[in-house]
């Protein structure tokens, strides 16, 4: 049984991903320290004797018994509203998270991936992005802290990869949702859902003229398992090329939730990229992969999981 360590394993995305490597048969060990993260995302797991969970801060030296085949690095605050809350954490994940990984591979002669993100094209002058375009970052800027980690974090993995000849991977992810998103974690579509289930005005920044492409998380999830099992060791880009205004989008989760509240604006967030969609082109030549969840689609699903939180946690986690 291959065996894996999903670091942010309790988060959103790593929950997700734990799911998908159980399914495969693999031996998954979850490791998290729990701050953006919760248990809950991963208690079904538990029970299953090919399932551990460790909580631990990778940012802190990493010790795992046994031997391992892959290690995915996940771990690292992912909301604006988190990394802004916690900023010196979102760099130390980044940094000494990451070298704890790699160094732990080394050791165990496994394969690392690591979660890049297009935060890394920063405000882009590029569109659509393509992985050779170098970006747009403000490293003293309030979302420095996040972008510059993922920045090092990359070339920190490629460093072990030529100069150790470790096997490494490197996905970087587009705005992604689903699922076991956290309802006040601050981004647009728990933002706009959690508004809307509550009966408050949703909260557009700025004019709404800014775009994302959203990606449905089971398309993510298949890329990602698709470029671990691949011999591809360059950046590559995965998410929805399917890019909306978050004025419309904002529109549609106003229809899809049927609110009678509206759009109102507030002030743009410093640095807030004004337009976002990835070029996929390489993902699809390298692994033959193409998102195949419609916005329409995933916007459902994703809603009727937010519809079945209690109003306990529905409140709980309202700010
Ligand atoms: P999340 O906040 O739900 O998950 C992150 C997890 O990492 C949480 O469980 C948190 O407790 C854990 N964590 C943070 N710091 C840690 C530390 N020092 N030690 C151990 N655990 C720690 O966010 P997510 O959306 O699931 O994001 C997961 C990864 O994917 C992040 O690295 C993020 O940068 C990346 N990513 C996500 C998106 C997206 O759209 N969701 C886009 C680009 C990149
Ligand atoms: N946004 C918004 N209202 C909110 C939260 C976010 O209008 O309540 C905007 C935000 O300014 C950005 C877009 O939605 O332009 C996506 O924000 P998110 O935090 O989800 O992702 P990121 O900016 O990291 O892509």
């Amino acid at each position: 049984m291959k065996r894996i360590l999903i670091t942010g394993g309790a988060g959103f995305l790593g929950s997700h991903l734990c799911d998908r490597f159980i399914k495969e048969g693999y031996h998954v060990i979850a490791m998290d320290n729990l701050i953006t993260g919760d248990l809950k995302n991963i208690e079904h797991l538990f029970k299953l004797p090919n399932f551990e969970f460790y909580h631990h801060d990778v940012s802190k030296f990493i010790h795992v018994p046994g031997e391992l085949d892959y290690i995915l690095h996940f771990a690292s605050p992912a909301s604006p509203i988190d990394y802004l809350k916690i900023p010196i954490q979102t760099l130390k994940v980044g940094s000494l998270g990451i070298h704890n990984c790699l160094g732990l591979a080394r050791v165990k002669n496994a394969r690392v991936l690591i979660a890049s993100t297009s935060e890394i094209y920063g405000d882009p002058l590029v569109h659509p992005q393509t992985e050779d375009y170098w970006g747009n970052v403000n490293p003293v800027g309030p979302r420095g802290v996040y972008d510059e980690a993922k920045r090092f974090q990359e070339a920190m993995t490629m460093a072990y990869h030529t100069y150790h000849g470790l096997e490494t991977r490197i996905v970087r992810i587009f705005n992604t949702y689903g699922p076991r998103m956290r309802l006040n974690d601050g981004r647009v579509l728990p933002a706009f859902i959690g508004q809307a289930l509550r009966g408050e005005d949703l909260t557009m920044f700025g004019d709404g003229s800014q775009t994302r492409a959203f990606c449905y998380v089971d398309d993510l999830v298949e890329g990602i398992y698709r470029l671990l099992l691949s011999d591809y060791a360059q950046p590559l880009n995965i998410g929805n090329p399917d890019e909306i205004t978050i004025k419309e989008f904002g529109d549609e989760i106003i229809k899809l939730t049927g609110t009678s509240q509206k759009l109102i604006s507030l002030p743009l967030p410093t640095d807030d990229p004004k337009q976002r969609k990835p070029d996929i082109s390489k993902a699809k030549e390298i692994l033959g992969w193409e998102p195949k969840v419609s916005r329409a689609e995933g916007l459902k699903i994703t809603y009727e999981y937010f519809k079945s939180l209690s109003q306990e946690d529905l409140h709980r986690m309202a700010h």
